[in-house]
């Protein structure tokens, strides 16, 4: 189920992906995360922290992890959410599915580049989380990594 704002929102976190520093070793997301009321509770990008920063992990380190208002979030991400990483012991999807985000809106699934097939999707719907791919930005999604596809 997708709702017009949707697309908006991921617009926006696409917008967020061009401010990440760049790297020649790690794509480039934004995040937003929006509450159930359509308030932006935070935002993030890839690297905005610091070197190994994803940009889920960015926007959920700036809320208390028990913020009540996670648990009817969503959060909206240019790239579908990690589901195994080698620099941080736990991947986004582990995070999203601790902070209690029911909802997850995504514009691109990772390619096979440094991960072999992404399993950030499938740990989500598991753990009963609705994920939503709206691919009408999956090319500006793309684009911001142009450099990394070759
Ligand atoms: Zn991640």
């Amino acid at each position: 189920m997708t709702a017009p704002e949707d697309l908006q929102w991921l617009a926006r976190a696409v917008e967020l992906s061009r401010l990440c520093p760049p790297s020649k070793t790690a794509f480039s997301v934004g995040a937003v995360l929006v509450g159930a009321d359509g308030e932006v509770l935070s935002e993030g990008y890839s690297r905005e922290i610091d070197a190994h920063n994803h940009a889920e992990e960015a926007a959920l380190a700036k809320l208390p992890a028990d913020d009540p208002r996670l648990r009817t979030a969503t959060i909206y991400s240019s790239l579908e959410p990690c589901g195994q990483r080698a620099s941080r012991p736990r991947t986004c999807a582990q995070l999203i599915i601790a902070a209690g985000i029911p909802r997850v809106v995504v514009a691109w699934r990772e390619p096979d580049l440094f991960v072999t097939a992404c399993q950030g999707t499938a740990l989500l719907i598991s753990a009963g989380v609705t994920i939503v791919e709206l691919p009408e930005l999956a090319e500006a999604a793309r684009a911001v990594n142009a450099h990394l596809l070759g």
